[in-house]
C-alpha cells in the first residue's frame, strides 16, 4: 500500500501514476487518483486490481487534467477490495479527497454520529469516515488546516493522510501517525509519499515527517506543524544513496 502526492507545475496524473509504480513492491489490491484542476474540478479515478488497470483507465494520466493531485494503493482493512471503496474518498459535496494509509479505529463511533447529521457514505470504509467528518469540520469552520485539526484531534488509530481540497487550488495537505509519510522538496514542485522510492527520480531533498505532524505543501514550499498546529522547523535530509 502507498500515498503519493504532487503539487508544482507540470501535469500530476503520469507522476502519480509513476510513484505508485514504484510502490507497487508493498502489495495493494487497488488503486486510485484523484487531480485537480481550474476547468475540470476534482478529478477521481480508482480501481480495484492492478495498477495498470487504473492506467488503461486514464491512459497514462493524459485523460486527467491538472497539476495538484493524490494517488493511494490500498490494502483493504475495513470493506472488501472493490472499485468503490478504494481511495481517494471524496466528502459528500465532492470538494475534498482523500487518501490514506492506516486505520481509524474508532471510526463507527464517529460513523453513527455524522449518519445522525444525515451524512450519506459511499463505502464501507474507515477512511470515507476520516473524510466526511473533515468536510463537517470544514463546514464549520471554512478553513481547511483547522478543520484537518480537529479531525486528527477526534481519530485513533494510524494514518498517512493525502489531502487535497478544491477551495485550495494550490495546497496538498499531509499528516502521518503510525505510518510511514515523507515529503520530496523539489524546484517549483513538492511531493508526498509512503516510501523515498516514489519521489527519488524527482528530488533527493526530503523531509521525513514525524507523527504528530501536519504539513502543507504548495509548489513554492513546505510549511509544517506540531499537533498543536504551531509551525515547525525541521531539516532537510540529503538521500545520497542509490534506490
Ligand atoms: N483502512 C483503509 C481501508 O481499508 C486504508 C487501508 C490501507 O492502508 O491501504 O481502506
Amino acid at each position: 500500500c502507498g500515498i503519493i502526492g504532487y503539487v508544482g507545475h507540470q501535469q500530476a496524473a503520469p507522476i502519480l501514476l509513476d510513484g505508485l509504480a514504484r510502490m507497487e513492491y508493498r502489495g495493494y489490491d487497488s488503486a486510485g487518483v484523484a487531480v485537480r484542476s481550474e476547468t475540470k474540478g476534482l478529478q477521481v479515478y480508482k480501481s480495484k486490481g492492478r495498477l495498470q488497470v487504473l492506467s488503461d483507465m486514464i491512459h497514462g494520466g493524459a485523460d486527467v487534467e491538472g497539476t495538484l493531485g493524490i494517488g493511494h494503493t490500498r490494502w483493504a482493512t475495513h470493506g472488501e477490495p472493490n472499485d468503490i471503496n478504494a481511495h481517494p474518498h471524496v466528502s459528500e459535496d465532492g470538494r475534498i479527497a482523500m487518501v490514506h494509509n492506516g486505520i481509524i479505529e474508532n471510526y463507527m463511533e464517529i460513523k453513527q454520529q455524522l449518519l445522525r447529521h444525515g451524512v450519506t457514505f459511499k463505502s464501507e470504509t474507515d477512511t470515507e469516515v476520516a473524510a466526511q467528518l473533515l468536510e463537517f469540520h470544514y463546514n464549520e469552520c471554512h478553513n481547511m488546516l483547522e478543520a484537518v485539526g480537529r479531525v486528527l484531534r477526534r481519530i485513533e488509530g494510524s494514518y498517512a493522510f493525502g489531502i487535497i481540497c478544491a477551495d485550495y487550488p494550490n495546497a496538498l495537505i499531509a499528516a502521518r501517525k503510525d505510518s510511514p509519510l515523507i515529503i520530496g522538496c523539489g524546484e517549483n514542485e513538492n511531493f508526498i509519499a509512503s516510501d523515498v522510492t516514489a519521489v527519488i527520480s524527482h528530488t533527493r531533498d526530503v523531509i521525513y515527517m514525524e507523527d504528530g505532524e501536519i504539513a502543507v505543501l504548495t509548489a513554492e514550499g513546505v510549511n509544517l506543524f506540531n499537533d498543536e498546529m504551531d509551525p515547525i522547523d525541521k531539516p532537510h535530509s540529503h538521500i545520497d544513496w542509490d534506490v
